[in-house]
C-alpha cells in the first residue's frame, strides 16, 4: 500500500515569520504519520528555520529546486550537498514554471533527480501538459515521454522511492482543476510507463500525485481514484486550514 502523501508548493510567497508562525500553528494537528505523509516546499531562504519549527512533527521540509552540480561557478543556485547538510529531505524538481521561465529541461530534470538521490533528497518530478497539447490529444505521449526522460539511468530501487506529480500546466493556479477521471486515467498511464521501463513492483511503489488547483473542495473525488496518490498543492497550501483539510482528506 502507497502512503498518500500531500505536498504544498509555497512558490515564492510568505515571510520567514509568516513561514514559521504556519509551521506552528499545523505541526500539532496534522494527521498521524502511519496515515499520511506531509510536506511543505517553501522558499530556500526559509528553509532552515522550518525545519527547526517541525522538527519532531509529521511535517517534512522540501526545496522548490536545486542544481545537480555539487558546487561551483553557479551564482545565486543551490547545491544538492547545502539541501543535505541543513537536513532536507524533498525537492520538487522540473515544475512547469521552473520549465517555463527558467530554461529547465528534460534533461536538467534527469540530472537533477540523479543529484538529489546522490544526497538522500527525495525528488518530487513534475510533469504535465500544455491546454494546445491536451486539445491535439497529446496527453498521454507527452507525460510518457517527460517521465521516460526523467528516469534515465536510475535504478529500479531509485525509481521505488520517487515521487511524480502529474500537474497538467492548464491547471495550474487557474482555479480549473482536471477532473478526478482524466487525472487518474494519465496518472495511471504514468505508472505504466514506469512498469515497462523498470517493473511491476517499482510502478506499484512509484508515488505519483496530481496537481493544478487542488483545494478542500476537490481533493475527496481525486483521492478517491485508485492511481492518485496524493496532490503538489500551490494556492491551497497556503493557508494553514486549507492545507490541514487536505492532509484530513487523504488521510
Ligand atoms: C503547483 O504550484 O504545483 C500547483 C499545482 O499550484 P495550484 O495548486 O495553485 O494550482
Amino acid at each position: 500500500m502507497r502512503k498518500p502523501l500531500i505536498a504544498g508548493n509555497w512558490k515564492m510567497n510568505k515571510t520567514i515569520q509568516e513561514a514559521v508562525d504556519f509551521a506552528n500553528e499545523v505541526k500539532g494537528l496534522v494527521p498521524d504519520r502511519s496515515k499520511v505523509d506531509s510536506i511543505i516546499c517553501a522558499p530556500a531562504l526559509f528553509l532552515d528555520r522550518l525545519l527547526a519549527a517541525v522538527d519532531g512533527y509529521n511535517v517534512h521540509i522540501g526545496a522548490q529546486t536545486m542544481h545537480y552540480e555539487e558546487s561551483g561557478a553557479f551564482t545565486g543556485e543551490i547545491s544538492p550537498a547545502a539541501l543535505e547538510d541543513l537536513g532536507v529531505s524533498y525537492c520538487i524538481i522540473g515544475h512547469s514554471e521552473r520549465r517555463d521561465m527558467f530554461n529547465e529541461t528534460d534533461e536538467s530534470v534527469n540530472k537533477k533527480t540523479a543529484a538529489a538521490f546522490r544526497h538522500n533528497i527525495k525528488p518530487i518530478i513534475c510533469v504535465g501538459e500544455t491546454l494546445e497539447q491536451r486539445e491535439r490529444n497529446e496527453t498521454k505521449g507527452h507525460v510518457a515521454n517527460q517521465v521516460s526522460k526523467a528516469l534515465q539511468g536510475l535504478t529500479e530501487e531509485q525509481v521505488k522511492q520517487l515521487i511524480i506529480a502529474y500537474e497538467p500546466i492548464w491547471a495550474i493556479g487557474t482555479g480549473k482543476s482536471s477532473t478526478a477521471e482524466d487525472a487518474n486515467e494519465v496518472c495511471g498511464h504514468i505508472r505504466q510507463v514506469v512498469e515497462s521501463s523498470y517493473s511491476g513492483s517499482a510502478a506499484q511503489s512509484v508515488k505519483i500525485l496530481y496537481g493544478g488547483s487542488v483545494n478542500p473542495g476537490n481533493i475527496d473525488e481525486l483521492m478517491a481514484k485508485p492511481e492518485i496518490d496524493g496532490a503538489l498543492v500551490g494556492g491551497a497550501s497556503l493557508d494553514p486550514h486549507s492545507f490541514l483539510r487536505l492532509l484530513e482528506a487523504a488521510a
